[in-house]
């Protein structure tokens, strides 16, 4: 599969258009970004454990089976995918408070939900990805509504699947982002799955192993994602 032209380069990622006219080429940067941009930096080599990442959980994922845009890996840096019509809306799912969360309520990061917490907000980067709810939604037309139920389905079904998978590696998935898009008419995953856009923690120590170490500026940004690189390459339960 060859690439093309060069559709869209964002903050972490480059897509190319292909020779086939429903298939994408994703290339995973090492560039690192936080606060709407405004704080940049590189992770080395973040790009290769991200597509390395998000392959399993995306093969993983199809297993189960959730329908998403992956096809194939290419490379260390290239995934193949299929072509979507974005929705212009990110859907995260918390399980434990952390972040934006745990500030606006103010909440002890690391406090357990009594409940999962699934919130949207609009894909915008001139008005900051502010949130939303369903009303929202349907009243500015981001999404039909139908849609919205088959997103929220999907997400806490991956919500449900990804921390079975990541609790015998000793990680607690503490929050996370989706993006969804339409193919042909189906609603299928996209974007990444990683410790760009979730938060994995070390179940025993709490030590944060995702892209809060870049945005902290904790150090250790590296090792912590080639540590849960390792981490789900391990087969079997005993992340340690
Ligand atoms: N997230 C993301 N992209 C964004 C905003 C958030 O991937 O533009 C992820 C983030 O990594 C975390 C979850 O979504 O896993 C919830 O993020 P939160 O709202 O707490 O915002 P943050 O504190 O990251 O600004």
């Amino acid at each position: 599969m060859d690439k093309t032209n060069r559709l869209y380069e964002g903050k972490a990622k480059i897509v190319y258009e292909t020779t086939d006219p429903d298939l994408l080429i994703v290339e995973y940067k090492d560039s690192a970004t936080a606060f709407d941009g405004k704080k940049k930096g590189i992770i080395e080599n973040k790009g290769v454990y991200n597509n390395r990442m998000s392959t399993i959980f995306f093969e993983y994922l199809e297993g189960r089976g959730l329908k998403t845009h992956y096809v194939k890996t290419l490379s260390d840096r290239e995934m193949l995918v299929k072509r979507l019509k974005i929705l212009p809306i990110e859907v995260v799912v918390r399980n434990i408070a952390a972040g934006s969360l745990a500030k606006r309520l103010g909440l002890e990061e690391g406090t357990p939900l009594r409940s999962t917490v699934l919130e949207f907000y609009y894909k915008s980067d001139a008005l900051g990805d502010p949130m939303i709810n369903e009303d929202h939604i349907r009243a500015v037309g981001l999404a039909e509504p139908e849609q919205v139920r088959e997103v929220e389905r999907q997400a806490l079904a991956i919500n449900g699947y990804l921390g079975e998978f990541l609790a015998p590696r000793n990680v607690d998935l503490i929050d996370f982002k989706l993006e969804f898009g339409t193919h042909h008419g189906q609603v299928l995953l996209g974007d990444e799955i990683s410790p760009d856009t979730c938060r994995f923690w070390d179940r025993t120590t709490k030590e944060k192993l995702d892209k809060d170490r870049f945005r902290r500026d904790l150090g250790g940004a590296e090792e912590a994602y080639q540590e849960v690189l390792r981490r789900v390459t391990t087969i079997g339960a005993g992340g340690r």
